[in-house]
């Protein structure tokens, strides 16, 4: 596989420095609602160790543990650049009268980079649409975060043939009003949910498939350059077995891993998979 880097010259007056944008390899656990503290403990350790010691320094790990867990994790993985810690969820809202919820700043504070937005899951269980999670990218971008993008089709829309069309709705409704200077701050993540927790994985060519018309789509509202720069990453029953097969097609970069994330000689297995 090819892995070209694409550098945007931001032409930003205001900066007297050259920004450059690269496609990043990337592969991030979602633990869901899994793992007590002792566990999740146990686990982030076990991961840091063995990235530290087995991946090379271009691929970006993350962790999106429960928010419970995330202060403890964070001070875990302190000190490595290729752990990271990831929220599975944030509030569209800044701060204020929002019984229950978690803002931007309280991740920040306690050194989360990463917030996973619209998991399949959460659009189902909890009414996330493409209008809620268009104000909470604002909410991440603004706060500096990096937010992590899911989309996906369900088996029904496949098998109706619009999943191409579903996938880049909503896209377009959730991130195509930002400049494009916060767009390339965006990652996405293409997850079929048909393929989550299920066992059955998107094949090679068809994730292949819809990560180039996902790209094709951003380069049609924000150029090539950015397409090009955008990491998207794959998520569906991903596992140690299949994962240098998925990641070896040319706009598959990385994955978000569910329950292989689970067990650290699995995840960091995927983690080395490109
Ligand atoms: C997920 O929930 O994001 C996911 C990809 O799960 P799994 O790997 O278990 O299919």
């Amino acid at each position: 596989m090819g892995w070209p880097f694409f550098y945007l010259y931001n032409l930003n007056r205001n900066r007297s420095k050259t920004t450059i944008i690269m496609r990043q390899k990337i592969v991030a656990g979602n633990w869901k609602m899994n793992k007590t503290l002792e566990e999740g403990q146990k686990l982030t350790s076990e991961i840091v160790h063995m990235v530290n010691d087995e991946v090379i320094d271009d691929v970006q790990a993350i962790i999106a543990s429960p928010y419970i867990h995330l202060a403890t994790l964070a001070g875990l993985v302190n000190g490595s650049s290729k752990v990271a810690i990831a929220s599975q969820n944030v509030s569209q809202h800044a701060s204020g009268a929002y019984t229950g919820e978690i803002s931007c700043d309280m991740l920040k504070s306690v050194g989360v980079e990463y917030v996973i937005l619209g998991h399949s899951e959460r659009r189902e269980y909890n009414q996330e649409d493409n209008a809620l999670l268009k104000a909470k990218v604002e909410t991440v971008l603004a706060a500096d975060l990096t937010p992590i993008f899911c989309c996906g089709e369900s088996l029904d829309v496949r098998e109706a043939g619009s999943h191409f069309d579903f996938v880049c709705n909503q896209l377009t409704e959730s991130l195509f009003h930002l400049l494009a200077s916060e767009f390339e701050k965006v990652i996405i993540a293409y997850e079929p949910i048909w393929a989550i927790g299920t066992g059955v994985t998107a094949s090679s060519d068809q994730a292949q498939e819809m990560h180039a018309v996902i790209r094709a789509h951003i380069a049609k509202q924000y150029g090539g350059e950015i397409a090009q720069g955008t990491s998207i990453l794959y998520g569906g029953s991903c596992k140690p077995s299949n994962a240098k097969e998925l990641f070896a097609c040319e706009d598959v970069d990385g994955g978000l891993i569910g329950g292989a994330s689970l067990q650290s000689r699995d995840f960091v297995d995927i983690v080395k998979s490109f």
